[in-house]
């Protein structure tokens, strides 16, 4: 299929880029690495007036570590960030995490600010953004703006960008010293969207949890932190009883839908799994990292 007629500009700078957004009157859009956007216009699910594609401006691509967390320019492609040891030093679950994104040819132009943009309710890196607080930093002729992950996160395919902003980064804070990471991910083949998937940081102080974080995918419009899970987790030991009342508080929050792959009933029986094996290996990096 073929997509609808467009303009397209080009632009060397970020102020250029900008420009050319404001000028289209809410009829532009930004094209990063087109792996999602390009499909949309082909089925013409969208018919913009102008692309303004972002992949010429310099300072947009850096991975750099900041306080201790790191900040991330948008347009760092899926397999920067996939093999980036700074990355893997200081968030190994996104290292984790990016292995599941899709296939290497996809994950060679991808990019985290389109993925964050295009806000797939089964798509990694928005999960990645809700479980490790990170903030998105939008652009636009009239300033910046920086929004937390669960407020950029609107609803499937939607997040809070304005028709003028461009994101140009994301910022991941310092994770607690000691935290233990956990990815869980079922797909029906290898590089598909998930059908459900789950990620916990925690810490661990004299056998009891002492700070839980938990994220879940694929089973809601966007990807969720689980405040009540978290709650049930946080004091508690790593045993049968507090495990079962997670996983009841995790699949009593999720509302999982029916489609062609998978049954609301199995996304919600299936997260509950994939929830108590991430908070198992977290826990179990958790006190590795108390040995070390
Ligand atoms: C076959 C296939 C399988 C896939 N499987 C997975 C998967 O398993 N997991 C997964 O997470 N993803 C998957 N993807 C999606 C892939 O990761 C995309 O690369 C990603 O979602 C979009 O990134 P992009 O840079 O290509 O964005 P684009 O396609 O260029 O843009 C996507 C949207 O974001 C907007 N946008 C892009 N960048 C910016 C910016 N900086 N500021 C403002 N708006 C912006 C665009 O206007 C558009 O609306 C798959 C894609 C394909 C084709």
């Amino acid at each position: 299929m073929k997509p609808p007629r467009f303009r397209y500009v080009r632009p060397g700078t970020l102020d250029e880029a900008l420009a050319a957004l404001a000028s289209a009157n809410g009829e532009g859009k930004v094209i990063a690495g087109g792996q999602s956007l390009m499909p949309m216009l082909n089925f013409r699910l969208l018919s913009p007036a102008l692309l303004v594609d972002i992949n010429r401006i310099a300072g947009l691509d850096h991975i750099e570590e900041h306080e201790g967390g790191l900040r991330i320019g948008a347009l760092v492609r899926h397999h920067k960030l996939e093999t980036s040891p700074l990355v893997a030093r200081l968030f190994p679950v996104v290292t984790a995490a990016m292995a599941h994104v899709a296939h290497l040819a996809i994950r060679n132009r991808g990019t985290i600010g389109g993925s964050i943009t295009h806000a797939d309710p089964a798509a990694e890196l928005p999960m990645m953004m809700v479980l490790l607080d990170a903030r998105v930093t939008a652009t636009s002729a009239r300033g910046q703006r920086v929004i937390g992950a669960t407020d950029f996160l609107v609803a499937a395919l939607t997040s809070d960008v304005q028709e003028d902003e461009i994101v140009t980064e994301v910022t991941l804070p310092a994770l607690p010293a000691g935290a233990g990471w956990a990815f869980e991910e079922v797909a029906r083949r290898s590089g598909d969207f998930a059908l459900a998937a789950a990620s916990v940081i925690l810490t661990v102080e004299n056998d009891r949890a002492s700070h839980v974080r938990i994220a879940v995918m694929g089973v809601a419009d966007t990807a969720l932190r689980l405040g009540a899970a978290e709650a049930a987790l946080l004091g508690q030991a790593c045993d049968k009883a507090s495990l079962d009342a997670v996983v009841a508080a995790v699949r009593q929050a999720v509302t999982p839908e029916t489609d062609l792959h998978a049954s609301g009933d199995y996304r919600r029986h299936l997260v509950g799994v994939l929830v108590r094996r991430a908070i198992t290996a977290a826990w179990q990096r958790a006190k590795g990292n108390q040995n070390a």
